[in-house]
């Protein structure tokens, strides 16, 4: 076997085993031997190399390796990003000289923009403003969004940046600043994903997955194409006529032909459903109108109301805003219907001052709080993709305002 098969080897072995790293624990892969190499990854061995290393240094190595990836993954530094960066530049060295002779001019030129537009769309997401707040821009990101009175009260100061924070909006931890609506801290960008460069991120997942999918295609091809300069007959689906020893035989001279395009081609074919399924992800969280941070406070939420500690009651509408603590207005064209809060002991709080009127209601279920940042799908992408991009026309007057569009589509889970 030569050298170049040995790569091909060692990529198809580390894609099995991120597979299983990410996949294993599917309830679908249960008792397979896939699930025990998954506890095997993240519970046997991990807990062995704890026990040696007590053993012989006192568990010196992994304090220290742990800070590394403490520093990795939660420090401020391009680390990742540049990681990232090799990942896609060094496989397009390995794959583009061999299959760009090969390829047809339309596809030479469909290529070069999907090779180009990963690198613009990670530019655009890493160096972009993800919507910082400062004394400057804090009017300004007020007025994006009301308070929902469920996971965002108004009145509530960053402790470090000492800025009421608005609607959405959280501080990172990371990057020591206060953002708005932020999503997650990434360190594949080395920045946060937040209101100003989501919209990137979003592209950049996109372009992502399109070029390993295409590149994965066009590859797939050219290695039945060498294969078939072997036997004329091979086809890349298996047909019943052929055994499964000629079937490798003949898909490894196909990988080895080209080691280049054959061993990127199989590294992409196993990471591309990886970048789709995140873009799913981000999908769904879209279609749910939330973020990544305020999916795990609904969670949380969920567990309040399963132990019975969640109340709400009716806001007023149309309700009197707080002038220091909220702004006169927003360009959001929903409202907040009502107040949800916890208590300590499984009562009804027997707080009567407002915000709020009328009784305490208990509720166990998230299906029956609306979420007033969902205003449907095309509407929360159009909230991603146009930045500022302005619901309703011009300030309205209070009763106006107090209108809520009657919008209910039961079974809409949001977790
Ligand atoms: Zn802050
Ligand atoms: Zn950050």
């Amino acid at each position: 076997m030569g050298l170049l098969a040995k790569v091909a080897g060692v990529v198809l072995a580390i894609s099995f085993m991120t597979f299983v790293a990410f996949f294993g624990r599917l309830p679908a892969l249960r008792h397979t031997p896939i699930a025990w190499l998954h506890r095997a990854i993240w519970v046997y061995i991990p807990n062995g190399v704890l026990a040696l290393d007590r053993a012989l240094t006192g568990g010196r190595i992994v304090s220290s390796a742990g800070s590394f990836g403490h520093y990795i993954w939660y420090g401020r530094h391009p680390t990742v990003l540049i990681f990232y960066i090799l990942l896609l530049s060094v496989g397009e060295f390995l794959y583009l000289p061999g299959a760009w002779p090969r390829l047809s001019p339309f596809h030479q030129a469909a290529g070069a923009i999907a090779v180009i537009l990963p690198y613009v769309f990670l530019y655009l997401a890493a160096f972009g403003d993800p919507g910082v707040i400062t004394p400057e821009t804090h009017a300004h990101y007020m007025s994006l969004y009301p308070y929902d009175f469920t996971i965002f009260h108004p009145g509530q100061e960053c402790r470090s940046c000492h800025l009421l924070k608005p609607p959405r909006s959280k501080h990172c931890a990371v990057c020591k600043r206060c953002v708005a609506r932020l999503d997650h801290h990434c360190v594949f960008i080395n920045n946060c994903v937040g209101y100003g460069n989501q919209h990137w991120f979003l592209l950049l997942l996109l372009s992502t997955a399109v070029l390993a999918t295409y590149g994965g295609v066009l590859g797939l091809r050219m290695i039945a194409e060498n294969a078939r300069t072997r036997s004329s007959v091979f086809t890349l689906w298996k047909h019943s006529k052929q055994s499964w020893h000629h079937y490798f035989v003949l898909l490894t001279f196909g990988i080895q032909a080209d080691v280049g395009v054959g061993s990127v081609t199989l590294l992409v074919v196993m990471t591309a459903p990886l970048v789709w399924g995140l873009l799913g992800y981000h999908a769904y969280l879209i279609y749910c109108g939330t973020t990544t941070n305020e999916s795990m406070k609904w969670q949380d939420w969920q567990a309040e109301m399963d132990d019975g500690f969640a109340f709400r009651r009716r806001l007023p509408i149309p309700r009197k805003r707080h002038p220091r603590f909220e702004a006169s207005w927003t360009r959001w064209p929903v409202e907040p219907a009502q107040i949800l809060v916890r208590t300590e002991d499984g009562q009804p709080p027997n707080d009567t001052s407002p915000p709020g009127e009328g009784a305490w209601e208990r509720v166990w279920h998230l299906r029956d709080i609306e979420n007033i940042y969902d205003i449907g799908f095309w509407d929360n992408l159009t909230d991603i993709f146009i930045p500022n991009y302005s619901f309703r026309a011009e300030p309205q007057s209070d009763l106006e305002r107090g209108k809520r569009p009657k919008r209910t589509r039961p079974g809409k889970s949001r977790s």
